[in-house]
């Protein structure tokens, strides 16, 4: 049995791994489908302090692993699918994707947030094909063409303005009048001359699952209902993120997003022993920097937990 197992490999899992491995914890951190998190689909991090010129968000992720490493900290590449919590002493199941179960007397849930989707049948038939949550990983491919991103959040605001590096035209739908993205970036966007802006629009339809590729988009006007046409290559869906916490459902309390929800001020779940951190409890923040914070938090309150445990009994 383990220790700790930290679930998730982004800002808040691996720092809660720097933090219980400097305390001497060996925890085991399973990296989840995406190792090192959103911050590796991204592209110049500004605003992690300490990086005045920026960092990649690739090269943020591995020096954190690193750092993690550096104190002991083991890694699996795996992804938890279940789990059975026990409101008891422990000891806590975890069922992973492939691999043999799991046992551990303290856990760390970190399992972050993955993007939101339209939810447009033709979206699901033309991921791969122009349909994208990831310019970072997909801009490359649309080069001397019109792309769309859909959102007014900073996510879609940043996914427009690293297209225009290699796009013709770069169309941001936003289904308000009003971007909700930060200032700055909202100034980027308008300052730029390749973006263009359209105002309470909606994407009604997805073209062309026929011809095996994205080939324009039907919009909606939200104000007027009026539709038209958009040619473009491929359409980037920049909505916000769904919060990765299905492997707790039934164990532990979520609210109505799927949140994990935390009875106290800390990280302490209402299980005894499971502490959860980052952006699967955060709605409001999602920050690399707030993620790492409470990583930090929730790794100090398990390794104060476990202190408190009387010692496992010889089997
Ligand atoms: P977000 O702030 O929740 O924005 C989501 C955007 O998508 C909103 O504009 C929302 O419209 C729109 N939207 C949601 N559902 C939609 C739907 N079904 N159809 C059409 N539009 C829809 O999410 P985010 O942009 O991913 O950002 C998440 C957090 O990460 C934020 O705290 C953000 O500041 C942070 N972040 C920061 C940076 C940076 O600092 N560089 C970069 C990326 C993300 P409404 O506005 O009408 O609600």
């Amino acid at each position: 049995m383990e220790q700790l197992i930290i679930i998730g490999s982004g800002p808040a899992g691996l720092t809660a791994a720097i933090y219980a491995a400097r305390a001497g914890l060996a925890p085991l951190v399973l990296s989840g489908t995406l190792p090192g998190g959103q911050l590796t689909q991204t592209t110049l991090v500004e605003n992690y302090p300490g990086f005045p010129e920026g960092v990649q968000g690739y090269d943020l992720m591995e020096a954190f692993k690193k750092q993690a490493a550096h104190f002991g900290a083991r890694f699996q590449s795996a992804a938890v699918t279940a789990c059975e919590l026990r409101t008891e002493a422990g000891p806590h199941t975890l069922t992973l994707d492939g691999g043999e179960p799991l046992t551990c007397r303290a856990l760390i849930i970190a399992t972050g947030a993955t993007p939101r989707w339209l939810g447009l049948p033709a979206e699901e038939a033309l991921k791969t094909k122009g349909v994208s949550s990831c310019a970072t990983c997909d801009g490359a491919f649309f080069r001397n063409v019109p792309v769309a991103v859909a959102g007014g959040g900073d996510s879609a605001l940043e996914e427009a303005l690293f297209l225009t590096r290699f796009a013709s035209r770069v169309h941001l739908l936003h289904r308000r009048d009003r971007l909700r993205g930060s200032q700055i970036m909202q100034d980027r966007v308008r300052g730029n001359a390749k973006i263009e802006i359209h105002w309470n629009t909606v994407v009604a339809d997805i073209l062309d699952p026929a011809a095996g590729k994205v080939t324009g988009l039907r919009l909606r006007d939200t104000a007027s209902g009026a539709e038209s046409a958009l040619a473009c290559g491929a359409l980037f869906v920049a909505i916000g993120h769904d919060p990765s916490t299905g492997a707790f459902r039934g164990q532990l309390e979520t609210d109505a997003e799927g949140y994990l929800r935390l009875p106290g001020p800390g990280t302490a779940t209402a299980v005894p022993g499971v502490f959860a951190a980052g952006d699967c409890v955060d709605h409001v923040y999602q920050q690399a920097v707030t993620a790492a914070g409470q990583g930090c938090q929730a790794a100090i309150e398990a390794e104060r937990w476990l202190a408190a445990q009387p010692p496992l009994a010889e089997s």
